[in-house]
């Protein structure tokens, strides 16, 4: 978590809100000491979950909390029961339940879950008050000892002196007996308030304040009634079919070796090909300048640019075989973020102010060493490319800079089906570079620029970057949950740290202002979204095999391998299937698979030079129309050159001009702050 909570710079930071944005934080006001100082374990699980939270009354979402942590310490008796010698950890309330982590001999499996959730309901059933009690450290220490807690007595040694130590106890009869735990509360009146509508979910490594120690983690969900309950498992099932994991078999992999960097299988290669030149095409047209910095750089343009002193942990090192005249080892770091190298760029050469703007961009491959525990398939990945860029400018041109890149964005998650999307405006943290002239100016002129972009935003206080502040774009999916993407950032420190300058108009050396820009964010992480939001059918430009041709019997095998020859002559991603099966079945089966057009050629076809065009989401009988306001897509007997080239028009990628497809799939939600796409 080091890395990702302290501010330094913009990649950082995109990471930071995408985490707290799908959920990674879990509660902490109230869960107290249990969610303790866990750290990045918390964060690799919740984050998954808590997606699913719904959006609660703030009264009504700190009681549901404080059940929840009830629930927690009744499942943690309830293991301790059953299962003598398991020690405990921390047990804190997340978005949408609980876990507790334990350090047990035995590993936990869900075939235990039953026999826990029995016990609990016993607990439950036995309605014994939650009762608070103030020691004092020497005591908690010894007790925790003599317990064999080890966890619990190395934690409370970690406690502000200053801190009362408190333990809730349940079970007991007048200060004694029953089970207890180390906790800073609150908790509710009594165990029978836990009630019954809760389920254990799931069991899962996690690690010891984040260090080396695994721990097991138990976690469940708790509502107020079962219905509330069965309504989260209903919404935990759509999460689970869409989840981009299940979704991505047969794009991608990953594998141990490599853990955190994915291998591209051809599908998702062309998947992330068709990510990489659309976003190049509208890059192009803004007068970007695409560029390839190196993926290894030396440590002192790191040093140099801060980076080696703030997430110098977090970068991977190598050291060169021969030593330098001074007997040294020369250090290379694989690059975290792009900034330091496009810098580089720009300081190639004398930059007047008449070339100003001067907008860089860089499909960026970066590697940072996150924890194997927080490693989470291509949302949570080791090695990804940021669709990187950033702008050397005069300070005169920040508002006009602002206004085009938020119309670009605005235009480019439209044409990914995004329609929801929301802003957050982050001002000046409490530790930065600068003074506070600069900082107004950097504000003012960002607030001015939003405003021209007719942004409207909710304001993150104090969570700019040290060097200035930013604006963060959240994405909304089908599913309700909240992706933070698109990130903008001003800085008038790095192009100073680093020596940039360009000649004024009166001839005199000046520092440009940078502006870090992404809209993406990361690829990988993107098209796990993008797969997410989409439930797998994904429209025809992205699709990993947009036409599938199928052959009725085998007779017209050659004429689906001329019509193959024509899609991909076409720039179509094409496929062939000429097995010997019923055609009912090869149709079954790619649309299982989700292809977008399934082509089906039989003699009848053959003899006239034309194809039977089958549309995912389409049933046949609609005549190719298309439900509900969905734009109308080809389908049905059609001569070949008619559909080839419609398709051709259709697959191709966007150009920023899609405005109505696929709209009905996500109707905006208006009550946020945000742009209406
Ligand atoms: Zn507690
Ligand atoms: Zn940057």
């Amino acid at each position: 978590m080091a890395f990702l909570s302290s501010t330094a710079t913009e990649e950082t930071a995109v990471e930071v809100v995408a985490d707290s944005m799908a959920g990674g934080i879990v509660r902490r006001a109230d869960s107290g000491m249990d969610s303790g100082s866990s750290g990045l374990s918390s964060v690799e699980e919740s984050k998954h979950d808590a997606s699913q939270a719904v959006t609660l009354e703030p009264a009504l979402e700190q009681d549901l909390s404080v059940l929840r942590h009830d629930c927690a310490h009744v499942m943690a008796e309830a293991v301790q029961s059953l299962y003598p010698s398991t020690k405990l950890a921390f047990g804190p309330a997340t978005e949408d339940g609980f876990y507790y982590d334990f350090d047990a001999v035995e590993p936990f499996s869900p075939d235990c879950f039953a026999a826990i959730e029995e016990k609990m309901r016993e607990i439950v059933a036995r309605d014994s008050a939650f009762v608070r009690e103030e020691w004092d450290r020497a005591t908690a220490h010894e007790y925790f000892s003599a317990q064999g807690e080890h966890l619990k007595a190395e934690h409370v040694l970690s406690l502000p002196t200053d801190e009362a130590i408190t333990i809730y106890r349940q079970g007991g009869e007048d200060d004694a007996g029953g089970w207890l735990d180390l906790c800073r509360g609150p908790h509710g009146a009594r165990t029978g308030s836990v009630g019954t509508a809760f389920k254990l979910l799931s069991v899962s490594e996690s690690l010891w304040k984040g260090g080396a120690k695994k721990l097991q983690r138990l976690r469940g969900t708790c509502w107020r009634d079962a219905s509330e309950l069965e309504q989260y498992l209903e919404r935990l099932e759509r999460a689970r079919a869409s989840d981009h994991r299940r979704l991505g078999q047969g794009l991608y992999h990953f594998q141990e070796e490599a853990a955190g960097s994915a291998f591209w299988h051809e599908g998702g290669f062309a998947i992330y090909r068709a990510c990489e030149s659309y976003i190049r095409a509208r890059l192009a047209e803004e007068d970007y300048r695409e560029v390839r910095t190196p993926q290894m750089i030396d440590r002192s343009l790191w040093e140099k640019s801060g980076h080696w002193q703030k997430f110098r942990e977090q970068m991977y090192t190598i050291a060169e075989e021969d030593s330098t005249a001074d007997g040294g080892k020369r250090v290379f770091a694989l690059k975290p973020m792009n900034c330091p190298g496009h810098v580089q760029i720009f300081k190639q050469g004398l930059v007047s102010y008449r070339d100003l703007p001067l907008r860089l961009s860089e499909f960026g491959l970066v590697h940072r060493n996150e924890p194997s525990g927080a490693l989470q398939g291509l949302m949570r990945a080791r090695a990804f490319t940021q669709d990187d860029g950033h702008i050397f400018c005069r300070e005169d041109q920040i508002i006009d800079e602002t206004r085009r890149f938020c119309v670009l964005l605005q235009s480019i998650y439209r044409d990914f089906g995004f329609r929801d999307v929301s802003v957050k405006f982050s001002d000046r943290p409490r530790e930065r570079a600068g003074d506070d002239a600069l900082w107004d100016k950097a504000e003012s002129a960002l607030r001015e620029a939003s405003e021209a972009a007719g942004l409207r935003y909710s304001l993150n206080s104090g969570e700019g970057a040290f060097y200035g502040p930013k604006l963060e774009f959240v994405l909304r999916d089908c599913l309700g949950r909240d992706w933070q993407c698109g990130t903008w950032q001003v800085d008038f420190v790095l192009p100073r740290r680093l020596d940039a300058s360009y000649i004024d108009e009166r001839g005199e050396k000046c520092c440009p202002v940078l502006l870090h820009r992404a809209i993406l964010g990361s690829l990988e992480r993107f098209i796990g979204i993008v797969m997410e939001h989409y439930v797998g059918a994904l429209p025809l430009w992205l699709a990993p095999v947009q036409v599938v041709i199928a052959t009725v019997t085998n007779k017209s095998d050659s004429y689906a391998a001329e019509c193959a020859r024509c899609f991909r002559a076409a720039g179509l991603r094409v496929s062939v299937d000429c097995r010997a099966e019923k055609i009912g079945y090869k149709v079954r089966e790619h649309s299982v698979r989700k292809v977008p057009v399934i082509a089906v050629v039989g003699e009848k076809e053959a003899s006239s030079r034309m194809v039977s065009l089958r549309r995912f989401g389409i049933e046949k009988d609609d005549g190719g129309q298309a439900p509900d306001g969905l734009p109308n897509k080809l389908s049905g007997l059609l001569p070949l050159s008619e559909a080839l080239e419609a398709l051709r028009i259709e697959g191709a990628l966007p150009t920023g001009a899609m405005d109505a497809v696929d709209s009905t799939t996500c109707a905006p939600n208006t009550n946020r702050g945000g742009v209406s796409l």
